[in-house]
């Protein structure tokens, strides 16, 4: 069988960085997806990867945006191949009370976190379901579950996402295609380093396990739901917070 191929969007970011190796780990052939200003970053990226003995693709490409999420995947289809796995990954965060949240504030996150998923899923979906197997990965979080002050905009973006997954799963049951969610608590990561020190520690306090997940973490779990194992598990929603948020 040839070599599957995974698209990680925000792949050089905390999280996606750890996808990438996990999926790497699996034996895929990944790609992973950066925001085109940050071109100099993913080269630096890719160099420090491949140091360290992995070889990675990266692509360019504004994921809020449709048409560039397009170039991207013709891009990737042209020098790499048809994506078999797609994690959507990128996301931000623009946190304000919402009574003093802007409308470039909502905006930004949801066509960053929402928006996004829908740009880029929309270039491989139908390939997924032409070739009769897919895997697609949506990176939602705890606040979509529970809300969290000052992130309306997240908070809705990342519900969002769930809907999308239960939705989509439903459309594509029958071809072979998955689609799930992955919903971390507070991970380790260049976001949760840009909260305030007594910010993180409250957080920390309310969480049973008493630490930040990791990157690694979020990893394994996207990696199982691209299992070839994994094929019965669609429209699902799994959490990891360190037992912050329960339910089932
Ligand atoms: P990072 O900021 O490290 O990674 C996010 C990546 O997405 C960055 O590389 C970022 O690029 C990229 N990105 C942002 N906007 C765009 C865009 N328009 N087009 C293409 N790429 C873009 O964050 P994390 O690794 O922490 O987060 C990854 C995902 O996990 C996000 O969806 C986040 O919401 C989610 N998450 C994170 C948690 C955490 O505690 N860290 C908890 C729960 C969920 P750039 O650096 O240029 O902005």
């Amino acid at each position: 069988m040839a070599e599957r191929i995974a698209l990680v969007t925000g792949g050089i970011g905390g999280i996606g960085s750890a996808i990438c190796s996990e999926l790497a780990g699996k034996g895929f052939k990944v790609v992973a997806g950066y925001y085109p200003a940050e071109k100099d970053l993913a080269e630096a990226w890719q160099q420090k990867q491949r140091d360290a003995g992995l070889e990675f693709e990266i692509a360019s490409g504004d994921v809020a945006s449709y048409e560039s999420s397009q170039a991207m995947i013709q891009d990737i289809e042209a020098r790499v191949g048809p994506i078999d796995v797609l994690i959507n990954c990128a996301g931000i965060t623009r946190d304000k009370s919402f009574r003093k949240m802007q409308p470039d504030q909502w905006r930004a996150v949801i066509s960053t976190n929402l928006d996004s998923i829908f740009n880029v899923t929309h270039q491989v979906v139908g390939g997924m379901v032409e070739r009769g197997w897919g895997r697609i990965v949506n990176i939602s979080s705890v606040n979509g579950q529970r809300g969290q002050f000052g992130q309306t905009n997240y908070s809705a973006a990342k519900a969002g996402a769930h809907g999308f997954t239960m939705a989509l799963a439903q459309e594509v049951a029958r071809k072979g295609v998955t689609v799930n969610t992955v919903s971390p608590g507070y991970i380790a990561t260049e976001m949760t380093d840009k909260m305030a020190d007594d910010v993180r520690d409250q957080i920390v306090a309310q969480v049973p396990m008493a630490r930040l997940g990791t990157p690694a973490e979020v990893a394994y779990l996207v990696g199982v739901f691209c299992d070839d194992r994994a094929a019965y598990i669609t429209g699902a929603n799994y959490e990891l917070n360190g037992g912050l948020y329960m339910s089932f």
